[in-house]
C-alpha cells in the first residue's frame, strides 16, 4: 500500500509530459515485474486515426531492461492495420490475446479523457496478469490522465486551446537535443539539411475586426485561426497563442523550402479563407532559422523582426530573417538586452 502511495506521489511530481510518461512505464515496470510497456498516442486527423508510439520501457521475459526509448519515433500508424490496440480503442475496455508466435500474453489498455481514447498501452509478458495487477494500471492510467488534465489547464490557452506563452520557453529549451543535428548536417553541407525554425504569425489589421463586428466576432476569427493553424501544421509543429491575435510555430526538422511552403501554404489558406460574417482576413509571418546557441528570446527577437518587415511591406506575406539579412535589408543581430523582458 505504501509503496503504491509512494508510486502516485512520484507520478504527480512531474511537470514535464516526457518525464511523466517515463516513470509512469517506469512505474509499471516496478509494479508488474518482466513486461514490455509500450505507450501509444492516439492521433486524429481529418477523421482517420492514427497510432504513434509516444515510449518503450522494458522486456517482456526480463532477459534485459532496457531504458526508454530517447527519442520515440514519431512514425504514425493507421490504427486500422493494428489488430488488438484498434480493437481496445473500439470497444474502450482493456483487451487480452496472445502476443505473438514467440508465446506470451498482450494486454491493451485504454487511456480516457471522458469518453473519448488518447492513449493506449500496450504490456506484453510471458505471464498473465492477476485481476488485482490488471486494477492497479487502469487505476494508474485515471491517475496519469488527471494530472495530464491539470497540466494541460496550466499550459492552454483558454479561447483557442493552443498552447499559451508560458509553455513557449519549455517547448523551445526541447529543442536543445536538435542543436547536434544541426552541426552534423552542416559538416556534411547537406543542401538538405533540416533544422527547427521559428516563425510569428500575426493577423494583419485586426483590430479593425474587433472594431467593425465586435470583440466577441474577434474571438470567434482567432478560434477559427487556431484551427487552420492546427489543419495547416504537422502535428510534430508546434503552435502557440503567444498574445492577442500573435502566434508562434516551431517547425520540427524543416529544410529552408519545406518551412518557407509549409507557412506559404498557411497564409495562402488563410488568405482564401471565409470567416463567418468577417470575410477575408490576411496575416503576415516572419521566421528565422533556429540554430544551437539559440534561446526562446533570441530566435523570436530575429523572426519578431522580419515579421515587422512583412508588415512594413504591405501585410498579408512571409519574410524570413536570414533572407532580409543576406539581402542587406537588415541587421545580422539582434540585440536582445537584459532587461528587455520578452517573455
Ligand atoms: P497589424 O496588422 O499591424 O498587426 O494591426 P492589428 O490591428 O492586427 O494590430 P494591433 O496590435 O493594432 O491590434 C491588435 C488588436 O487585437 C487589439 C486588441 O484589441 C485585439 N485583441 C487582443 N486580444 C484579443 C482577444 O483575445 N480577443 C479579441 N477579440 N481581440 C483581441
Ligand atoms: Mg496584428
Ligand atoms: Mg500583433
Amino acid at each position: 500500500m505504501g509503496h503504491i502511495i509512494d508510486t502516485v506521489a512520484t507520478l504527480t511530481d512531474h511537470r514535464d509530459r516526457n518525464a511523466l510518461v517515463d516513470t509512469l512505464l517506469s512505474v509499471f515496470h516496478g509494479l508488474l515485474g518482466a513486461s514490455r510497456l509500450t505507450l501509444w498516442n492516439i492521433v486524429d486527423r481529418k477523421g482517420s486515426v492514427w497510432i504513434r508510439r509516444r515510449a518503450d520501457f522494458g522486456s517482456p521475459r526480463g532477459e534485459e531492461i532496457e531504458a526508454p526509448a530517447p527519442q520515440p519515433s514519431n512514425m504514425l500508424i493507421p490504427l486500422e492495420t493494428c489488430g488488438a490496440l484498434r480493437d481496445c480503442f473500439n470497444s474502450k475496455e482493456p483487451s487480452c490475446g496472445a502476443a505473438g508466435p514467440a508465446g506470451g500474453v498482450r494486454y491493451v489498455f485504454p487511456v480516457m479523457d471522458g469518453q473519448e481514447v488518447i492513449d493506449l498501452l500496450e504490456v506484453t509478458r510471458s505471464s498473465p496478469l492477476s485481476h488485482e495487477q490488471q486494477r492497479m494500471i487502469t487505476g494508474m492510467l485515471r491517475i496519469y490522465r488527471n494530472h495530464l488534465g491539470i497540466l494541460d489547464y496550466g499550459d492552454c490557452d483558454e479561447l483557442t486551446g493552443l498552447r499559451n506563452r508560458r509553455t513557449f520557453h519549455d517547448s523551445f529549451a526541447r529543442l536543445g537535443s536538435c542543436a547536434g543535428c544541426q552541426e552534423k548536417c552542416n559538416n556534411v553541407r547537406t543542401p538538405c539539411a533540416r533544422y527547427p525554425y521559428l516563425a510569428v504569425v500575426d493577423i494583419d489589421h485586426f483590430k479593425r475586426v474587433n472594431d467593425s463586428f465586435g470583440h466577441p466576432f474577434g474571438d470567434e476569427v482567432l478560434v477559427l485561426f487556431a484551427g487552420l493553424l492546427r489543419e495547416c501544421f504537422s502535428d510534430h509543429d508546434r503552435l502557440f497563442r503567444f498574445g492577442g491575435e500573435e502566434f508562434l510555430v516551431i517547425l520540427d526538422h524543416a529544410t529552408m523550402d519545406e518551412a518557407f511552403g509549409a507557412l506559404e501554404n498557411f497564409r495562402n489558406r488563410i488568405e482564401v479563407f471565409r470567416f463567418p460574417q468577417v470575410g477575408p482576413i490576411t496575416a503576415s509571418v516572419g521566421y528565422t532559422r533556429v540554430t544551437g546557441g539559440d534561446t526562446g528570446a533570441s530566435a523570436f527577437g530575429r523572426a519578431d523582426a522580419a515579421l515587422y518587415v512583412a508588415k512594413q511591406s504591405g501585410r498579408n506575406q512571409i519574410r524570413s530573417h536570414e533572407m532580409l539579412v543576406a539581402d542587406g535589408l537588415i541587421q545580422g543581430k539582434i540585440a536582445v538586452g537584459q532587461d528587455v523582458e520578452l517573455f
